[in-house]
């Protein structure tokens, strides 16, 4: 495979970053992750605004103009032959040199690497088919979830309980309300309602939940954004998830108690080939 790492293409193995690297000591950096399909990028203006905001939020500017970094997507699909999959981008506060939890001084370059990932028949995913099984444990991240920091060690810990316990996934559980998946935003139906956690520094803002929302309302479909229970979703008529690299996924049992009937719902079902649908109209 070849990466992207600090305006050169690259073999992944000749890709070298220094220890001393504020991602690597201090978790001090941002993604992004952008889904392919047919070639294209999908929401790929919506990642770029979130990547920006990001790093504004930890101090730092973007090192890149909007238009070459679409250059290098391009690239990195182009030279890695990517027709579905995903490109993962990264940010970090570059290589001060040293351990030091001051930041190094203004002028350090930033840490930029990109990388694809191949996934041949992305968008026919057969658990949209099945569905997923989640369970529920506690929210226990930092506060700012709203920022898409490579901080991701809760996340994982939470997916591997779920695997331990057979489930699929786990879904993050504050003060009695759901506030979202390890890595996707979560909603429930009920009584023909969508119903989703409202946007706050308590959930990342999903690039393909505004996408999602969007849709369903030009559908004329009904949106509540607002908190719910864990409860509430074992008695929801549907539940399912969003991310940019499973579009929109059915949740068929939460806690080992079934969603609905067991199967993934009409709503689910039909906002996963919406989504498809319309994102692609728009990639890139
Ligand atoms: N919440 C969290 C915690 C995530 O990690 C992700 C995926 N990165 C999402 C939500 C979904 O966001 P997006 O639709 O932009 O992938």
């Amino acid at each position: 495979r070849t990466v992207y790492l600090n305006g050169e293409y690259l073999p992944e193995a000749e890709a070298k970053v220094s220890i001393f690297d504020r991602g690597f000591v201090m978790a001090d950096g941002v993604y992004e992750v952008t889904s392919v399909l047919q070639g294209k990028l999908l929401d790929f203006p919506g990642h770029l605004k979130r990547l920006t905001r990001s790093l504004s939020e930890l101090g730092m500017g973007n090192p890149l103009s909007d238009d070459e970094w679409l250059a290098i997507h391009r690239k990195l699909l182009e030279l890695n032959d990517v027709r579905d999959g995903m490109i993962y981008l990264q940010v970090t506060r570059g290589n001060p040199g040293d351990r030091d939890f001051a930041f190094p001084p203004e002028g350090t370059p930033q840490t930029v690497v990109l990388f694809t990932q191949a996934k041949p028949g992305l968008a026919d995913n057969p658990v949209a088919k099945t569905g997923m099984r989640v369970i529920s444990v506690p929210d226990l991240r930092w506060a700012r979830r709203d920022i898409k920091t490579v901080q991701l060690l809760y996340p994982s810990l939470a997916k591997m309980e779920a695997k331990k316990q057979g489930a699929d996934d786990a879904w993050l559980v504050e003060d009695g309300f759901v506030t979202e998946g390890t890595s996707n935003n979560t909603y429930i139906v009920k009584d023909g309602k969508i119903i989703t956690r409202d946007l706050s520094t308590d959930i990342l803002h999903g690039i393909t939940r505004g996408s999602l929302l969007r849709y369903a309302a030009e559908a004329q479909m009904q949106i509540e954004e607002r908190p719910f229970t864990i409860e509430e979703a074992k008695q929801a008529d549907e539940a399912f998830f969003t991310s940019a690299s499973a579009f929109v996924l059915p949740v068929v049992e939460v806690d080992g108690a079934k969603v609905g009937t067991g199967t993934p719902g009409p709503v689910a079902t039909r906002l996963r080939e919406l989504y498809l649908e319309e994102s692609l109209k728009s990639a890139i």
